[in-house]
C-alpha cells in the first residue's frame, strides 16, 4: 500500500510505493549501470601523461612538478566552467574546480583504499576553505558518477563550485535548522535507527537509509560532531566520513551493480569572518543512486516516489556490508 512520508530533514514530501516497482515496462531500459562514456582513457585529459591538457594546476598531493605526472589527487579549473571565468556575468563569477581522485581512469571512489579517500576528501575539505577564506558565499562540493549521473568525462573526478550568491535551497535548509532549533541530521539518524534502517551505525560517523527516502538505495552519511560546513571538519572527521563513504559506495555497487550515482556534500554558506560563529547546521553527505526517473507527477507536484521501502535498502546494505567485513 502507498504510504505518504514527511522528511524533516529536507522539507520534502515523498510517497513510498513499492509496488509500482513490479509493475510492467515496454520502454527501453535507461543508461546501463555505470556507463561511463564507453572510452578506455588513451584520450583522457585526466590520465598521467595528459596532464597539459587541462587548465594549469591549482594544487596537487603527492609528488612530482605542477602540471607533470607523480600527482595522486590533482586539481584543476573545470575547463567548460558553471561559473566564473573571463566574461563571467553578474552573479555567475566563483570558481569551478575538478578534483581528481587519483592517476586510476578506472578507479571510482568506492575501489580506493582508506588512505586515498581520506586524501580526496581531505583535499576537497582545503579547497572549500581556500574559497570560504576568500569571501565566496557558498561552496558546493559534489561527485557525479556515471553518464546517467551528469559525469561526462569517465575519470572518476569530484567538483567543486564557489558561488557568489547563497543558493535559495541552502538558505531554506539554513533556516529550517534554525527555526526548529534541532539539530535535524541527528535527529534524521536516530529516527532511522529506531525504524531499522542505519546501515553504518559507528561511534562517530554513520551512515543511514532515511525513513523519508525520495528514491531507492538513498543514502545519508554524517559525522556525529560535524560542524555547520565541510571547511569546520576535523581530520579525524574527514577520516571517518571518507570511508564510510567508501564503504556505503562499495556496498551500493554490491547491490545495484555499479550504478550511476551522485554524492552531494550539503553545506551551510560559508560564514563571513565578521558574522561571528557557524549557522545552526549539520553538515551532510547526500548519496543518490540514479536508477529512477523524475518524471511528470514529480515535476507537477514537488512530491517524490519512492519504489524501494528504505527498510529493504538499508538491510541489504548491511548485509553487503557485513560480508565484506566478515
Ligand atoms: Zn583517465
Amino acid at each position: 500500500m502507498p504510504e505518504l512520508r514527511h522528511d524533516a530533514l529536507t522539507g520534502r514530501l515523498v510517497l513510498l510505493a513499492p509496488s509500482r516497482a513490479g509493475r510492467p515496462n515496454t520502454t527501453p531500459p535507461p543508461l546501463a549501470g555505470g556507463d561511463r562514456g564507453g572510452d578506455a582513457g588513451g584520450g583522457c585529459p585526466f590520465c598521467t601523461g595528459h596532464e597539459h591538457e587541462t587548465p594549469p594546476e591549482l594544487a596537487r598531493t603527492g609528488d612530482g612538478i605542477p602540471d607533470g605526472p607523480g600527482w595522486r589527487v590533482r586539481v584543476v579549473p573545470n575547463l567548460y566552467p558553471i561559473v566564473g571565468g573571463l566574461g563571467a556575468g553578474p552573479g555567475a563569477t566563483g570558481a569551478h574546480e575538478v578534483v581528481v581522485l587519483s592517476p586510476d581512469h578506472a578507479r571510482a571512489f568506492g575501489a580506493l583504499d582508506e588512505d586515498q579517500a581520506t586524501e580526496v576528501l581531505g583535499v576537497l575539505r582545503d579547497r572549500a576553505r581556500v574559497h570560504a577564506q576568500a569571501g565566496r558565499a557558498h561552496v558546493q562540493v559534489l561527485l557525479n558518477h556515471g553518464r546517467g549521473a551528469g559525469a561526462s568525462i569517465a575519470h572518476p573526478h569530484a567538483q567543486l563550485l564557489a558561488l557568489d550568491f547563497i543558493p535559495p535551497t541552502v538558505a531554506v535548509a539554513v533556516e529550517r535548522f534554525a527555526s526548529t532549533g534541532s539539530d535535524l541530521v541527528l535527529d534524521d539518524q536516530a529516527e532511522a535507527i529506531d525504524a531499522g534502517t542505519g546501515v553504518v551505525v559507528g561511534d562517530e560517523v554513520r551512515a543511514w537509509c532515511p525513513v523519508g527516502s525520495a528514491s531507492p538505495f538513498e543514502v545519508r552519511i554524517a559525522a556525529l560532531a560535524g560542524g555547520a560546513n565541510l571547511e569546520s571538519a576535523t581530520d579525524g572527521q574527514i577520516l571517518g566520513t571518507a570511508v564510510v563513504l567508501r564503504d556505503v559506495l562499495r556496498a551500493l555497487g554490491g547491490a545495484l551493480g555499479d550504478p550511476p550515482y551522485n554524492v552531494v556534500v550539503h553545506n551551510a554558506s560559508a560564514t563571513p569572518p565578521s558574522a561571528g560563529g557557524d549557522p545552526a547546521f549539520h553538515w551532510w553527505l547526500e548519496v543518490v543512486p540514479r536508477i529512477a526517473v523524475v518524471a511528470g507527477f514529480e515535476l507537477g507536484t514537488g512530491v517524490l516516489v519512492n519504489t524501494v521501502d528504505p527498510e529493504v535498502a538499508a538491510g541489504r546494505l548491511r548485509e553487503l556490508l557485513a560480508t565484506r567485513n566478515g
